[in-house]
């Protein structure tokens, strides 16, 4: 009876989650010109999430009563197709259920750790232990509030003195996206509690990190729809959020994005109508004259993405991005043999305008601007269980490790 009643009340508690019993995905394999054209068009219809776009395939959410549409779209036109996750809802309820395996650093001044996903509320207490433990490195700021009333955190991390070159990592641009958070957090971690292991990292370069860019789309993702993506300011249609990842003001809605503000894609009202992207801008140009990398932390699909997403064409130093990408992938996959992909975002995966990469590049002159899609190639997606967190943020902080060491060595 205890158990009936408890049941009951978990049931109100949870009574506004979103679920996808039923929620099939799909991956297309276009093979031809015309397989490309019909996906986009299917994309921009807005009937459908696509959780992911490759250069190879489309990995595409359907809800129960579109499934039959969507497979008769890939049939009549013969892209061949895949079934890669039958039920959404198993697949969200097997990640929540999973054993958590304790593996991370671990500390008794905060209750973050790396096998477990934590609400913004945990990442942001870290923030602030980090600074309060760590006053001679790090300083923790609010530099904003989100439409519903988030902090928007900065930590920088630095030994003082003369301004010296710079690395800006944001994460939680897509709420889904947890892995994002969980890498950027330990990557702070790691810089500062293990400063010893390779000192040359703080005293070369300064670090601003934004570890949850998107913190009221990032919070709503745990308590009531996990595959949440944009932000969650209301809009004149009915419907909440902007993809702030097309919110950004360089070309922005030249194409690649949606003008509904119902669509996953939403570009918002005009360039940086959001007050968090105003906030991820405004930090950025005021530190303009330091910053010479910006990485942006997203998942999934393993990709070391370059500008530009608003045109195919290469920016002109990209035999330069390219040659940094490249060592910082190579130490990478150096640690368990994890692939990646190089290569500007609309040659990798679609053009997409309004991204923040492109932005920092064209908009902020940050030579070094970059877009990487951590684990996994859609296996689990964006639920990757957190046992797999250490492994990502392990392998991935040997890639950050060369470009601050790259960045340390640039003259002023
Ligand atoms: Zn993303």
């Amino acid at each position: 009876m205890k158990v009936l009643v408890f049941l009951a009340l978990f049931g109100l508690a949870f009574a506004s989650v979103k679920h996808y019993n039923g929620f099939q995905v799909f991956r297309a394999l276009p093979k031809e010109e015309a397989h490309w054209k019909a996906i986009q068009d299917l994309e921009n219809g807005g009937n459908f999430d696509f959780w992911k776009i490759s250069g190879k395939h489309a990995d595409i959410m359907a809800s129960p009563t579109r499934i039959e549409v969507l497979r008769n779209f890939l049939e009549e036109r013969s892209i061949p197709y895949e079934r890669i996750v039958p039920d959404v809802e198993d697949m969200i309820t097997k990640a929540a259920q999973e054993p958590k395996v304790s593996q991370g650093p671990r500390s008794t001044r905060y209750a973050l750790t790396w096998d477990n996903y934590y609400g913004f509320d945990t990442i942001k207490e870290f923030c602030f232990e980090l600074a309060a433990s760590y006053p001679q490195m790090v300083t923790t700021t609010v530099e904003g509030q989100s439409h519903e009333g988030r902090d928007m955190i900065l930590v920088k991390i630095s030994n003082g003195g003369a301004a010296k070159p710079a690395v800006f990592v944001d994460g939680g641009i897509h709420a889904r996206e947890w892995i994002s958070p969980a890498s950027v957090t330990y990557f702070m971690r790691e810089l500062v509690e293990n400063y010893a292991a390779h000192p040359e990292l703080v005293n070369n370069v300064d670090w601003y990190f934004m570890p949850v860019i998107n913190p009221d789309g990032y919070q709503f993702s745990h308590d009531s729809d996990r595959l949440w993506r944009k932000n969650r300011r209301p809009n004149e249609d009915g419907c909440r959020g902007t993809d702030m990842n097309r919110n950004f003001g360089f070309h922005w809605n030249e194409g690649g994005s949606s003008g509904y503000g119902c669509y996953d894609t939403y570009h918002g009202g005009a360039p940086f109508s959001e007050v968090e992207s105003q906030v991820v801008r405004d930090v950025i140009l005021a530190n303009a004259d330091q910053i010479q990398a910006y990485l942006t932390v997203h998942s999934y699909g393993q990709y070391w993405l370059t500008p530009w997403g608003w045109t195919s064409d290469y920016p002109e130093d990209y035999p330069e991005l390219f040659a940094l990408a490249s060592d910082a992938v190579d130490a990478l996959t150096a640690v368990e043999g994890t692939r990646y992909t190089i290569e500007t975002s609309t040659n990798a995966l679609y053009m997409a305008t309004g991204g923040s990469d492109d932005w920092a590049k064209g908009g902020a002159g940050v030579k070094y601007s970059y877009t990487l899609e951590l684990r996994d190639t859609g296996f689990y997606g964006f639920q990757l269980p957190a046992r797999l967190i250490m492994p990502t943020a392990v392998e991935t902080w040997e890639a950050i490790k060369v470009v601050g060491n790259f960045i340390g060595g640039m003259k002023k």
